[in-house]
Formats: structure tokens, C-alpha cells, sequence
């Protein structure tokens, strides 16, 4: 298996993911995207919104506020559980997960180690000028509560029919006491959740038709399928809200880790918030005049552990002409730049201008695909293997003759000569 260094360094090199505040020595649990790190991040949320959301009848998107009343998460059970077990170490005073240590010895010095406490981890912060109790508020944990506080507003608009649910793609803030592996367990990372409601005797029919459009997900964006597994979670190990949670694993670097989750919520959330609210957020259905409490399906994905299971699953190295080569497998659909378009050599101009035209044809269509004269055309394609790039398209002496172009597989490094107008049909084709 791949490791995680080789992972970090080309995801660094490459211009993926950078270290958070890089040159002030960093933040912990904070990463920044470059160029092809957020090209690779937003094909993943645009792909998830379509497949859950666009190409579906009963779903409705929303974007809400990170910052949200602090109500909100007294009703939700956040500020008064939302927390994990921390321990110190009496002598060099590092702070760990207590759960994430083995035995009573501090993992860094050897020290020993404190009582275990719980510590909340939901970042508050003020909102206007007054740093009183009033003006607290918090960055929002997850997504799923401005759903929640939005289950009205999208009913009282849209009068959608059960079962039906709301989506959003967007931050999420948690203090973790120990952010590691890389964009594995981060401070600030990004969720794409699903609050699906049904009527409560649906629940079990709507968790598994979620839970087979997750695999299918995790399918589809070309994740290596022999590393996600999943796991049924104990009624003792459950967030308090749950009734059902499996949580979907992947074969990490260093372990097998939760990847996603999907929780059956009951009606636990519209009734602390109808209770917290004094709002009615029942649903009434018009055909049988019935007055209820839907119940919630919560498919919920984490975008940077996708991406680092992606990257994982993408990374081969093998040999070409005897040369070690390092590339990135990525699905087209989920693959940074789409093509690259290459003129032979840069000092001959006719060859230049016609590389050019290729290039802004297929750029008009496919977006991400990128012009690159520089050095020979070996290193050309090394770098493009090792972003991803599926295919390098060639404009030689050749193509100034019968206008065809040598279209390059990034998987198999083998070149096949077609005419430039049949390109786009290729790449088309492979692109679903
Ligand atoms: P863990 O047990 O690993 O802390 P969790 O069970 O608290 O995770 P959930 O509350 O179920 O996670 O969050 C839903 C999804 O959000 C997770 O499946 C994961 O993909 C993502 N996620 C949660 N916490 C983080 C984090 N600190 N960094 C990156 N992604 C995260």
C-alpha cells in the first residue's frame, strides 16, 4: 500500500494541497488548496450534486449560514454533548484524544497521563460588538443543522411530498483535540450531506436504498472498492440522535477509517427544534390530512477524506523504457485537467498555432485542459501522469499534412493517431 508521505509530497509538489498558513509555520488542522487540489475537490462536489440532488425528483439544495443562532445547537444537543474524551500529559502537557491513546503513557514523553475530561468541540466566537454570553455563536459542526432549521421554509415554498430531502454541500468546523493524517481529521473540511425524510414506518426501506447510492457513489467516482467497507455501529457507540448509523470505511495508509456515515435520526431533531423554537414544524400532508413528524435518513460524506481515499486509490507506480514512473488513475470525470494539448516542438510556429486551435477547441468544451510546450515531450507526459491527466494529445509535423493528432492513455502510455475532429468524441465518450 501506498504511503501517506508519498501521498502529502505529491499532493505538495503537484500543487494539490498545501500545509494551512504555510509560511507561518502552519495552523494545525488546516490545509489550502492550490489550482489542481480545488479542480479535483470542486469535481467532486459537482459530481455528488448531480448524482444526489440534480439527477433525483425528490431533493431540494440549500446553502446556509456557517454561523447559526446558538440556540440551534442547544437544541441539537451540540453545546451540551458534542464533545470527545481529552487527556494531558502531566509532563510535557500535550493534549491527546483519550480514545486515540493506548494505555495510561503519554504517546510523545512517555509522561503520565491525567484524568480523561470531556472537551466540546465546537468553535464559539462572538457575533457584533459585544463579547457577552448573548453574542456567542458557533461555527457550525456540521451541515445537517441548517437543513433542520430550514425543513419549513422548503415546505412552506416547495410543498414537496414524502419522502423528500434537503441538500448542501459546504464548511464544517470541529476543534478536533488531535487533527492528523493529513486532510484526514481536520479543523475546518467541508461535508455533503443529505437530510432525507420519510414517514416513519419508510425509515428502513430509505436507509437502504441510501445505503446502495452511497456504494454506488463510492463506485462511480473510482474509488478502489476493495478498501471500503462497512461497518454496522453498536446502539452504545451511536451519536445520541441515532437509531441506526453504518459508517462506510476505506483502507487508509494508516488504518481502516470511518469515510462516510449514514445515520437513521428518527424525529429526534424537528422535535428538539420545534421544542426549542416553539415553531410548528410538522408536516401536513394534503392528501390525507394527516399531521406528523417526518423521520431522517442522513447520508453524510466528508469531501477531503473522498479526496484522500480518491488519491490513495488513484496512485500506481510501474516502469516505462525502463524508467520508474509515478501517476495519478484518476476517472476522467473526477480528473483535474481532462487533456493536455502538446505542439511536438515550440520553435516551429506553424506547429505552435495549429497545437493552439486543438487546444482551444477542446478547452471550449471539456474547461480544465491545459497548453504545455515546455521541455521535451517525455517530460511533458510524466507530468501530466502524475496530476492525472487521462490524455495528452500531440499536434506533430504529421498532423500539418492529414490532421491527425496522436492522442496519448495516461494508464497504458500507448499513443493512437486519429484525425482532430474525432478527438472530442473520445474524450466525450469517456468522460460519463
Ligand atoms: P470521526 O469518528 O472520524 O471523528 P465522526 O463520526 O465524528 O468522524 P460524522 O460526525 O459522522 O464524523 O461526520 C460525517 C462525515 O464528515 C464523516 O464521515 C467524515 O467524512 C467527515 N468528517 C468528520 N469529521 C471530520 C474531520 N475532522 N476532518 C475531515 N472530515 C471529517
Amino acid at each position: 500500500m501506498t504511503s501517506l508521505e508519498t501521498i502529502v509530497s505529491l499532493a505538495k509538489r503537484r500543487g494539490f494541497i498545501f500545509p494551512g498558513s504555510d509560511i507561518y509555520g502552519g495552523l494545525a488542522g488546516t490545509w489550502d488548496y492550490g489550482p489542481l487540489g480545488v479542480a479535483l475537490k470542486n469535481n467532486i462536489k459537482n459530481l455528488w450534486w448531480q448524482k444526489f440532488v440534480t439527477d433525483r425528483e425528490d431533493m431540494y439544495g440549500v446553502d446556509t449560514a456557517l454561523l447559526m443562532n446558538a440556540r440551534v445547537w442547544e437544541a441539537s444537543g451540540h453545546v451540551a454533548g458534542f464533545s470527545d474524551p481529552l487527556v494531558e500529559c502531566k509532563k510535557c502537557k500535550k493534549r491527546f484524544r483519550a480514545d486515540h491513546v493506548d494505555g495510561a503513557k503519554c504517546p510523545e514523553c512517555g509522561g503520565v497521563l491525567g484524568e480523561s475530561r470531556q472537551f466540546n468541540m465546537m468553535f464559539k466566537t462572538h457575533v457584533g460588538a459585544m463579547e457577552d454570553s448573548a453574542a456567542v455563536s458557533y461555527l457550525r459542526p456540521e451541515t445537517a443543522q441548517g437543513i433542520f432549521v430550514n425543513f419549513k421554509n422548503i415546505v412552506d415554498v416547495f410543498h414537496p411530498k414524502l419522502p423528500f430531502g434537503i441538500a448542501q454541500v459546504g464548511k464544517a468546523f470541529r476543534n478536533e483535540i488531535t487533527p492528523r493524517d493529513f486532510i484526514f481529521r481536520m479543523r475546518e473540511f467541508e461535508q455533503m450531506e443529505v437530510e432525507y425524510f420519510v414517514r416513519e414506518n419508510d425509515w428502513q426501506r430509505a436507509f437502504e436504498e441510501w445505503r446502495m447510492v452511497m456504494l454506488a457513489w463510492c463506485e462511480s467516482i473510482g474509488l478502489d472498492m476493495t478498501s471500503v467497507s462497512e461497518l454496522e455501529i453498536a446502539a452504545d457507540d451511536r451519536a445520541h440522535y441515532s437509531k441506526r448509523t453504518i459508517d462506510f470505511e476505506f483502507e487508509y495508509p494508516f488504518g481502516k477509517k470511518e469515510l462516510y456515515g449514514l445515520a437513521y435520526r428518527t424525529d429526534y431533531d424537528l422535535t428538539k427544534h420545534m421544542e426549542y423554537s416553539s415553531k410548528d414544524l410538522e408536516y401536513f400532508d394534503e392528501e390525507t390530512k394527516e399531521r406528523l413528524k417526518p423521520h431522517v435518513i442522513e447520508p453524510s460524506l466528508g469531501v477531503e477524506r473522498t479526496i484522500l481515499a480518491l488519491l490513495v486509490s488513484a496512485y500506481r507506480e510501474d516502469e516505462i523504457g525502463g524508467d520508474k514512473r509515478e501517476y495519478l488513475a484518476f476517472k476522467p470525470s473526477v480528473a483535474p485537467i481532462k487533456a493536455a494539448v502538446f505542439p511536438l516542438v515550440k520553435n516551429k510556429p506553424d506547429l505552435v498555432a495549429k497545437a493552439r486551435e486543438v487546444y482551444t477547441g477542446l478547452k471550449k468544451e471539456f474547461g480544465s485542459v491545459m497548453f504545455d510546450d515546455n521541455g521535451n515531450i517525455g517530460k511533458r507526459y510524466r507530468r501530466q501522469d502524475e496530476i492525472g491527466t487521462p490524455w495528452c494529445v500531440t499536434v506533430d509535423y504529421q498532423t500539418l499534412e492529414d490532421g491527425t493528432v496522436t492522442v496519448r492513455d495516461r494508464d497504458t502510455a500507448k499513443q493512437e493517431r486519429i484525425v482532430i475532429s474525432e478527438v472530442a468524441a473520445l474524450f466525450r465518450e469517456k468522460l460519463i
